[in-house]
């Protein structure tokens, strides 16, 4: 039996390649000061691997930015724009492509960046032409290879690992239309036979290829691409000292099995995620049991930051002894482990109990080895784990009989507003009696780097509460009068008070705590720290009305309450893996009910809950769709379900892929929507005038995420275009996002010409 790993994470264990990459950024180090930290890093991860007795160590899973960007540069697949400019290293020409490029002659924007499957991950989406050539470019994989080789004095343990040929190819894109990504399989397969020939020189006798996208819903195309690939490579390699490891993840593989069951017999090793699909085991042992094929357990698992539960583990693992022996097993967590933190043992303050069922990166490692020992006997290490795991799962620390009796589930009452949305529309606009084209903003106003000092040193007790709050109302003082000389309609607080949008909710909710050190990489040196919901959720005191209440006071305009949403609470955290998943959402959804009521009894009539998270926690697999949505669609109708018929409910999406959910979205029955829009040009609309999308639409009027001033002109264009699309009385005027990432400065001219856009429309466009 083979313990072994698919990946860990490269951020170091106290973030080192972010500050790292963040001085070379501003200047601060040379390349070689961030080679050498990047040198540092793997060094450290490959010691703590083969200190914890992995037989198979992995390297090329280290990347200064991103691993889809690394493999891009290792096959020459960089447009052409990054190349003209000369730059004097290759780890700028790297960056520039994640990053972009400005100096006085050039002006190269980055890369588009995208999420990595369902994972918070964001990879940059390599670009391909039609003639593509795909050669070594880069000795990266080489070097990791002899680096390693120098530690282990033997290159029998080494495994690099690569993102396959058919996945790499579907997580890009084409330039143009002329041509199919896909038409570049036999190229590309080529290249990797080729390159493979070149690493199996170096004497390493395993090589990983990961092919997620064999867990996916995969067209005719991709499939016959899969086939022709595969083939190809294992007649070249079937017979040679080398075994390719083909690992599937993040979902079980059996949808996909018929591609495989041509060249089984001559793949050397294949990895399975028991975690996603536990219930794949038997037939894909049933299907490898007569060839020679070695079967990789994905059966820790990472992605969670929960211990492994030994005695599933063992059951498994058992299985697989008995059918093909302890010789074709391998085990090793379900995906790279670059989704979890690094080390638990830096958390000091979180309860015992608690911590005693947790497992970051590191300590998953550690259950590798557990689970080895305890199939060679030790069977204390069982009772141990059962003991621990179980300890948490029957302590009240998690338990709250009231919250699990009363806000586990709902009845039909609780998740209907009391009128259709045509009868509330009509008491809203006599209620509120907004002008046409109503204005507002998404929430947060410009987070400086006084702000965030002030809420840091308040954190730290360095600062009163009642110091720390008069700064925060100085600011809410602040944007209301700017808001109101910017001619605002709907005037927002700002957030300053937050630093995340999932954070502060979840540090006010009981059963949720936060990490001091847990950070998981994000995209390039951008980490987050997600929340842990490790009990039942609920709320004890309001979390947001004083603020809110307070920025009321301030003004005749209506200050709209702010609120994450239960399901972007849920999907940016560590959710617990002792309950249903729809059951955490529902006590998630019922203390944002509360913190809605309880903001309506205070006088606040305009209530936002955010949903920015809601399209990317769909499942992969398009059959586990009607079950995502069927809870999340509840959570955010418990939450907002409560309120009177003359209390307006927004909600806010920032993504502009509606084809497929407008539906769902519509069931979601908020009275007003504000979604991206200014870079889809208005395809996005179309999309909701098509289905005739009832409620009203705040179509983003601009991108948010540029620094650049949108003309008056522009922004009325696109209110002409969507008063074409949709009923002109539902239509909301605001950017696509929150301002917090913006400069004061943008924010202001900014507004100011959406404002004054809307009032010209009103005037020209009124029905
Ligand atoms: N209200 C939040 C803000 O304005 C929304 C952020 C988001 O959509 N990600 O910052
Ligand atoms: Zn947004």
């Amino acid at each position: 039996m083979w313990k072994h790993n698919l990946g860990f994470p490269r951020i170091g264990i106290n973030r080192e390649l972010k500050k790292a990459s963040e001085l070379y950024w501003s200047n601060n180090i040379d390349c070689n000061q961030l080679f050498e930290i990047g040198r540092k890093i793997r060094f450290q991860n490959w010691n703590f691997q083969i200190n914890s007795g992995l037989d198979l160590i992995t390297c090329n899973d280290f990347s200064f930015y991103d691993h889809v960007l690394d493999l891009s540069f290792l096959m020459g697949v960089i447009p052409k724009i990054y190349l003209d400019p000369k730059f004097n290293n290759f780890i700028d020409l790297y960056f520039s492509m994640a990053r972009g490029y400005q100096d006085n002659e050039w002006d190269i924007k980055a890369m588009e960046m995208t999420k990595w499957f369902n994972t918070n991950y964001h990879y940059i989406v390599p670009e391909f032409t039609k003639d593509q050539k795909f050669f070594i470019n880069s000795n990266k994989i080489f070097s990791e290879i002899d680096e390693l080789n120098n530690i282990l004095n033997s290159s029998d343990k080494i495994k690099p690992v690569l993102i396959g040929p058919v996945t790499y190819l579907y997580l890009g894109k084409e330039k143009d239309e002329s041509f199919h990504k896909m038409d570049l399989i036999d190229k590309i397969t080529f290249f990797y036979i080729d390159l493979i020939k070149k690493l199996v020189k170096t004497g390493i006798k395993w090589i990983q290829l990961d092919e997620p996208i064999l867990s996916l819903d995969l067209s005719d195309l991709e499939k016959k691409s899969f086939k022709y690939s595969y083939e190809k490579i294992y007649d070249v390699f079937s017979n040679l000292d080398i075994k390719i490891l083909l690992t599937t993840y993040f979902g079980g593989l059996l949808d996909n099995i018929s591609i495989l069951k041509n060249i089984i017999d001559r793949i050397h090793a294949i990895h399975i995620d028991l975690i996603e699909d536990p219930n794949q085991l038997d037939e894909i042992l049933s299907l490898i049991k007569k060839s020679e094929t070695i079967l990789s357990l994905g059966i820790v698992d990472g992605r969670n930051i929960w211990k492994n539960r030994y005695s599933n583990s063992i059951r498994n693992i058992k299985k697989v002894i008995n059918s093909i022996g302890m010789d074709r097993l391998m085990i090793s967590p379900n995906c790279s482990l670059l989704h979890v933190p690094i080390d638990l043992d830096k958390e000091k303050s979180i309860h015992i109990d608690i911590k005693n069922k947790m497992s970051f990166a590191k300590q998953k490692i550690d259950e590798l080895s557990d689970l080895e020992k305890i199939i060679k006997g030790e069977r204390s290490i069982l009772l141990k784990n059962s003991y621990l795991v179980d300890k948490l799962d029957q302590s009240n620390i998690i338990h709250n009989k009231k919250v699990k009796n009363e806000y586990s589930d709902f009845q039909e009452k609780d998740i209907k507003r009391k009128s259709s949305f045509s009868i509330r529309q009509k008491k809203q606009q006599k209620r509120f009696n907004l002008p046409l084209f109503p204005t507002t903003t998404i929430g947060s106003f410009p987070q400086t780097k006084e702000l965030r000092s002030l809420r840091n040193k308040f954190k730290k007790k360095e600062l009163s509460k009642n110091r720390y709050e008069k700064e925060i109302k100085k600011l809410i003082s602040y944007v209301i009068k700017k808001q109101e000389d910017l001619n605002l309609d709907v005037l927002v607080h700002g957030e300053f008070e937050r630093n995340d949008m999932v954070e502060f909710f979840s540090d006010k909710l009981n059963g949720i705590l936060s990490t001091k050190h847990g950070w998981v990489q994000s995209y390039g040196s951008r980490c987050v720290k997600p929340p842990i919901i490790y009990g039942d959720v609920s709320r004890t005191d309001d979390m947001t009305t004083n603020w809110i209440c307070y920025a009321q006071s301030k003004t005749n305009k209506f200050v709209k309450g702010m609120l994450t949403g239960p399901v972007t609470i849920l999907k940016w955290s560590f959710v617990r893996d002792d309950q249903p998943i729809f059951k955490t959402a529902y006590q998630i959804a019922w203390a944002i009910r509360d913190e809605v009521l309880s903001l309506e009894r205070s006088g606040i009539k305009i209530i936002q809950i955010d949903e920015p998270a809601l399209r990317e926690g769909l499942p992969l697999k398009k059959k586990n769709w009607n079950y995502y949505f069927n809870w999340s669609i509840n959570a955010f109708r418990i939450a907002s379900s409560g309120v009177k018929d003359d209390t307006q409910i927004h909600t806010h999406m920032c993504y502009s892929e509606f084809n497929d959910i407008i539906e769902e979205i519509s069931e979601l029955d908020a009275d007003v929507i504000t979604i991206e829009n200014s870079r889809s040009n208005m395809d996005l609309l179309k999309i909701f005038s098509n289905f005739s999308y009832p409620n009203e639409i705040g179509p983003g009027v601009y991108d948010i995420h540029s620094p650049r001033i949108p003309t008056k002109e522009e922004i009325f264009k696109l209110i002409q275009e969507s008063s074409n699309l949709l009923p002109i009385r539902n239509i909301w005027i605001n950017p696509d996002c929150g301002l917090k990432t913006r400069k004061w400065k943008e924010v202001f001219k900014s507004i100011k010409n959406m404002t004054e856009a809307a009032k010209l429309a009103r005037i020209k466009l009124s029905d």
